[in-house]
């Protein structure tokens, strides 16, 4: 199990960082979460892009170029013999120093990139999953992938206290995205969501999504749903990394369109596996 750092390759029991550390003490830095399926990143120039820009965002220096950083990434998967489906955590702090809010002079960064296993959440993508609704409380930045992660986390929690899967996040009503998804409704054979605007994550899977529904001459409609459209909804899906494209059949309590996934949904999951290049759906 071998760790990529800044500057080598460590062995995870081997990494420590001292406790005066800015993405410890202050959430100062940024990550990304890289999906890898039969051992090859899926997604990786989207991801590599977000990372910088939310590195320019934050002021932060990266340790490595972009064609670094490429390289550093293949070797990851490389030195861990890598050739199932998995995913990579990558973060980078502004580095460790004694505790003051401004920026510390002369410190390098912090980077670690660690692969951990993943296997497809089949039958939550088959049957689909429920999720509650919760205020966005985020700062009006979120289109940076920040460690600071405390609202996300308050709101997971809340969704898992109640059996649900997800938190969909709204501002006055509007719905944002979820604590760690984009969310997508469907209505009349159209595909709703928030626009890519500062205050959701530009999500590498919603960039796809939008290609599909172009590619299957389905109406991309990048316009705010509000909660209450919800109940009136023929469909609603999650996407993300992780959850690929997850149907959301039930929210707060309340079936949507009877429970059942429909076919958008299928049809958006179907072009999702292709495109990964996922062999077989179980
Ligand atoms: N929105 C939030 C808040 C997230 O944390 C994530 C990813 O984890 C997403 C959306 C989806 O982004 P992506 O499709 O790049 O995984």
């Amino acid at each position: 199990d071998y760790v990529l750092t800044e500057s080598d390759f460590v062995h995870k029991d081997d990494l420590h960082y001292p406790f005066e550390e800015r993405g410890l003490q202050f959430g100062d830095g940024i990550y990304e979460v890289i999906r890898v399926y039969n051992g090859k990143y899926y997604l990786i120039d989207e991801h590599v892009e977000r990372l910088y820009r939310s590195a320019d965002a934050v002021k932060l220096k990266m340790p490595f170029s972009k064609e670094e950083m490429y390289q550093q990434l293949d070797a990851l998967l490389q030195k861990n013999e890598i050739q199932n489906d998995a995913k990579v955590y990558m973060q980078i702090t502004r580095g460790s120093a004694p505790r003051d809010h401004a920026f510390p002079l002369n410190v390098k960064s912090n980077l670690y990139a660690y692969v951990q296993d993943l296997s497809r959440k089949m039958d939550f993508m088959a049957e689909g999953v429920s999720a509650i609704t919760r205020p966005d409380v985020r700062w009006d930045w979120c289109y940076i992938k920040s460690l600071n992660l405390l609202p996300n986390v308050i709101a997971k929690q809340e969704a898992s206290e109640q059996g649900c899967f997800e938190a969909i996040l709204h501002k006055d009503g509007e719905v944002t995205e979820c604590s760690s998804s984009n969310v997508y409704m469907v209505r009349d054979g159209k595909v709703y969501t928030h626009p890519a605007k500062e205050n959701i994550l530009h999500g590498c899977v919603r960039t796809r999504m939008k290609q599909f529904c172009e590619d299957e001459s389905i109406p991309f409609v990048e316009e705010p749903f509000r909660v209450e459209d919800i109940q009136d909804a023929d469909e609603l899906f999650l996407t993300s990394s992780t959850a690929e494209v997850m149907p959301i059949v039930q929210v707060d309590g309340k079936a949507v369109e009877g429970g059942q996934v429909g076919s958008i949904t299928r049809k958006l999951q179907h072009k999702y596996e292709q495109d990964a290049g996922i062999k077989e759906s179980q």
